[in-house]
C-alpha cells in the first residue's frame, strides 16, 4: 500500500506543535504514512547558531515552542522547494500574511495529485474581495485544500493538555486514495480529537474571525470590565462571525459556529488566552503603537486579529457594509483610528436596539 510523505510548511508557535502532532502520529501509522516529516524553517541566527540546526540537533524550536520536546522523526529543512519536493501531503501553517510569497515560490512545482490541510487562521484580501486560505492555495497551487481549525491555544497542545478541532474536508475526487479517515489519523491524538465536517467556508471563517473577537475582549480586559462584559463581546462577536458567513459565502453552515470547535469554543478560548487578547489588553493599558506592542510583547509571534480586523473593514466599507458589523468596526477603529474602548457599549446598543 501507499504510504503518504508529509511535509509541514510553517514552524512558529502553532506551526511547530502541529508538525508534533503530525510526526507522532506518522511514527504511530507506519502502514500508512512515511515515518519522517519535513518541516519548512524561515531560517534565522539564534546566537551563532541556525534554527534549523537546533531543531534537528536538540528537537527544540527554542524560539517559537520552548520548552517542547519535538520527535526526533521531524525534520527542519530551511529550502521551501527541498520541503516539499516528493510530499503527497502538505501542511500549510504560518502567519496569513506571508502565505502570498510561499504560495509563489511554489507555483507550477506542486503535482495536481498533492492534497493540503491549511492551519491558518485569516482570510486573503484582493480587488475581488475575500478568499478563504484554503480556497486562495488551491487557486495559487492547483491542489485540493481542507482546514483545520479550532479551539487550540498552542502551548496546551503542545503540552499535550486536551482539546479538541475542526478539520474541513471534501475529497476531491472519488479516485483519491487520501480519504477522511487518512486526514483524521493524521492529526488526531488521545490528547487532540478531530472532528470531520465539510463546511470549508464555515470553518475557515470562523478561525479568521475570532482573532477579531479576542481583540475586543482583550479590550475590555485592558479596561477591567469583568466577565459579563466579555461575555457580551463573545455574544455579539459570534452573531457577527455567523451573520458574515452567511452574507457573504452562503454555502456555510451557521451549525458549525455553534456545534464545533472551530466556532463557539475556539472563541471561549481565544477570548481568555492568546496571543491577540493578551495585544488587546496591552494597546489599552499602554497605548502605544499596536505593531510595536506585537513585537516587544510576542518576540517574533503574530497576532492575526489586527490584520484581520483591518482586511475584514476595508470589504465591508466597499459594500458599504461596515455599519451592520459594529464590533468588527469598532475593534478596526480602535485599533486604527482612534475611536476610544470605552464607547463599545453605546456602539453596540445603537444595532441592538429593538424597542
Ligand atoms: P507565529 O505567530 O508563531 O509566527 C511566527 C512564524 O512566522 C515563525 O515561524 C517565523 O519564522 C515565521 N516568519 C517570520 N517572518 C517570515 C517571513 N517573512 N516569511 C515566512 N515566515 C516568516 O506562527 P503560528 O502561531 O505558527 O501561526 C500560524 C497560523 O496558525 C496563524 O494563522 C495563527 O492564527 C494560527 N494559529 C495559531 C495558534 C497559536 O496558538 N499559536 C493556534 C491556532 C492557530
Ligand atoms: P492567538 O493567535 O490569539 O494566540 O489564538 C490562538 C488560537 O487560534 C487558539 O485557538
Amino acid at each position: 500500500a501507499a504510504k503518504y510523505k508529509v511535509s509541514v510548511i510553517g514552524s512558529g508557535n502553532w506551526g511547530s506543535a502541529i508538525a508534533k502532532i503530525v510526526a507522532e502520529n506518522t511514527a504511530s501509522n507506519p502502514e500508512a504514512f512515511d515515518l519522517n516529516v519535513r518541516m519548512w524553517v524561515f531560517e534565522e541566527m539564534i546566537g551563532d547558531k541556525k534554527l534549523t540546526e537546533i531543531i534537528n540537533t536538540q528537537h527544540e524550536n527554542v524560539k517559537y515552542l520552548p520548552g517542547i520536546r519535538l520527535p526526533s522523526n521531524l525534520v527542519a529543512v530551511p529550502d521551501l522547494v527541498e520541503c516539499v519536493t516528493g510530499s503527497d501531503i502538505l501542511i500549510f501553517n504560518v502567519p496569513h500574511q506571508f502565505l502570498p510569497r510561499i504560495c509563489s515560490q511554489l507555483k507550477g512545482k506542486i503535482p495536481p495529485s498533492v492534497r493540503a490541510v491549511s492551519c491558518i487562521k485569516g482570510v486573503e484580501l484582493s480587488a475581488n474581495g475575500i478568499t478563504l486560505i484554503a480556497s486562495y492555495i488551491t487557486e495559487q497551487l492547483g491542489i485540493y485544500c481542507g482546514a483545520l481549525s479550532g479551539a487550540n491555544l498552542a502551548p496546551e497542545v503542545a503540552q499535550e493538555k486536551f482539546s479538541e478541532t475542526t478539520i474541513a474536508y471534501k475529497v476531491p475526487d472519488a479516485a483519491d486514495s487520501i480519504t477522511q479517515k487518512t486526514i483524521k489519523t493524521l492529526f488526531h491524538r488521545p490528547y487532540f480529537h478531530v472532528s470531520v465536517v465539510n463546511d470549508l467556508a464555515g470553518v475557515s471563517l470562523a478561525g479568521a474571525l475570532k482573532n477579531i473577537v479576542a481583540l475586543a475582549s482583550g479590550f475590555v480586559d485592558g479596561m477591567g470590565w469583568g466577565d459579563n462584559a466579555k461575555a457580551a463581546i463573545i455574544r455579539r462577536g459570534l452573531l457577527e462571525m455567523t451573520q458574515f458567513s452567511r452574507e457573504f459565502f452562503p454555502e456555510s453552515e451557521a451549525s458549525t459556529f455553534t456545534e464545533e470547535s472551530c466556532g463557539v469554543a475556539d472563541v471561549i478560548t481565544s477570548c481568555a488566552g492568546g496571543r491577540n487578547h493578551k495585544l488587546g489588553v496591552a494597546m489599552i493599558k499602554t497605548k502605544k503603537p499596536v505593531f510595536e506592542l506585537e513585537n516587544e510583547l510576542l518576540k517574533g509571534q503574530k497576532a492575526q486579529g489586527v490584520t484581520t480586523a483591518q482586511e475584514v473593514n476595508a470589504f465591508l466599507t466597499k459594500r458599504g457594509k461596515a455599519a451592520e458589523y459594529p464590533l468588527f468596526t469598532a475593534v478596526n477603529d480602535i485599533i486604527f483610528n482612534g475611536l476610544d474602548s470605552s464607547a463599545l457599549p453605546e456602539i453596540l446598543e445603537k444595532v441592538e436596539k429593538k424597542v
